[in-house]
C-alpha cells in the first residue's frame, strides 16, 4: 500500500457566530479551496474550537428554528453540551463524547441550544458540525435521527497503551462503527496518549482529512499538525500514521465522493436549481413540519 500524504495543513480562520451559541471556524466549504466538490461528500464543516461561555441561566444560547433538506448534519461534542429538537420528533442532549447524526433528507425544522445544565454553569464549549451530502436517490427520503452516546461507540485499543480509536462511522481494522450512513463514510476520533501511534487504511480516492481537537500530532512521521489545525490528504495512497506528540484527540473524516451535481443555497443542498426553488416553496408552505421556537 502507498502512503497517503498530507496535501496541506490549514490554520483555523477567523471565527464567526452561528446564532449566539456556536462560535465556529469554517473549513468546508469556504477555506483554502475546501469546496463541496473537493471534499465530496462533506459539504460543510464548522469547527468550534474550545471557547469559554459564561453562565447564561435565563436564556440558553444557540440557534433557533431553521430548516434543512438534502443532507445529514452530524454534531460531535467534545466540551459542553447541546440540546436539540427537530420537527420529526428527534431530539435530546448531546454531552461530551456523544454524537448526533441527523438525516434531514426530505426536510426537517430544527433548533440547537446549549443544554439547560450547561447554560446554568457555563464552561468550555467545543464541537464539530459536519454536513454529509446524500446521494440524489436518498435526498427526499424520510428524516431520521441517530442519537449516539459515547458508551455506544466502539473503542479500539491502539498498541502499546497508545490510546483508543472511537469508530463513529465506517470501520477500523474490521470493527464497525455505530452510525448508519447512505454512502461510504468514515468518521473516527483518535484519542491518543503521548507517544501513541495509530495507523489508518482508507481508500485512495476517498476525500480524507483530519482536525486536531486537542494536543499536537505528527502525521506520517514528517508533518506536524498543531492544535485546531485541519490537514487535508491527497487522493493517492491508502495508509497513514498519526503519532501524538502529547495527549491528543484527532477527528478523522473520509468519504467516497458521490460525484453528482451540487446545487446549494443556505440550509438546502440539492442537485439542481429547480430542486432548491422547490425546497423554498415547500418550506413556505409548511411542508417541513412544525416546531416551536
Ligand atoms: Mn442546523
Amino acid at each position: 500500500m502507498l502512503v497517503k500524504q498530507v496535501e496541506m495543513v490549514m490554520a483555523p480562520r477567523e471565527p464567526h457566530y452561528v446564532g449566539d451559541g456556536f462560535r465556529v471556524h469554517n473549513f468546508i466549504p469556504s477555506a483554502y479551496g475546501l469546496t463541496m466538490q473537493r471534499m465530496d461528500p462533506f459539504i460543510m464543516l464548522d469547527y468550534g474550537a474550545k471557547f469559554y461561555f459564561p453562565p447564561s441561566p435565563s436564556k440558553a444560547k444557540g440557534v433557533g428554528v431553521h430548516p434543512h433538506r438534502g443532507f445529514e448534519t452530524v454534531t460531535v461534542a467534545y466540551k459542553g453540551s447541546v440540546a436539540h429538537h427537530d420537527s420529526s420528533g428527534g431530539g435530546g442532549v448531546i454531552d461530551e463524547g456523544d454524537v448526533q447524526w441527523m438525516t434531514a433528507a426530505s426536510g426537517v425544522l430544527h433548533k440547537e441550544y446549549h443544554s439547560e445544565a450547561f447554560s446554568k454553569t457555563g464552561g468550555d464549549f467545543q464541537m464539530v458540525q459536519l454536513w454529509v451530502n446524500l446521494p440524489a436517490k436518498d435526498k427526499m427520503s424520510t428524516p431520521k435521527y441517530q442519537a449516539i452516546s459515547n458508551a455506544q461507540i466502539p473503542k479500539i485499543a491502539v498498541p502499546n497503551n497508545g490510546g483508543v480509536i472511537e469508530v463513529i462511522a465506517g470501520d477500523y481494522q474490521g470493527n464497525k462503527g455505530v452510525a448508519s450512513t447512505f454512502s461510504p463514510v468514515y468518521l473516527m476520533n483518535a484519542k491518543l496518549n503521548t507517544g501513541g501511534e495509530a495507523t489508518f487504511n482508507l481508500p485512495a480516492d476517498y476525500n480524507t482529512a483530519l482536525i486536531v481537537i486537542e494536543g499536537n500530532v505528527m502525521v506520517n512521521g514528517t508533518e506536524e499538525v498543531p492544535l485546531d489545525h485541519f490537514a487535508l490528504f491527497t487522493n493517492v495512497g491508502e495508509t497513514f500514521t498519526i503519532k501524538a506528540s502529547e495527549k491528543s484527540v484527532v477527528l478523522i473524516l473520509s468519504g467516497a465522493p458521490i460525484k453528482e451535481p451540487i446545487a446549494s443555497h443556505g440550509p438546502f443542498v440539492m442537485n439542481t436549481r429547480q430542486e432548491i426553488m422547490q425546497a423554498f416553496e415547500d418550506y413556505e408552505l409548511g411542508k417541513f413540519g412544525e416546531l416551536e421556537d
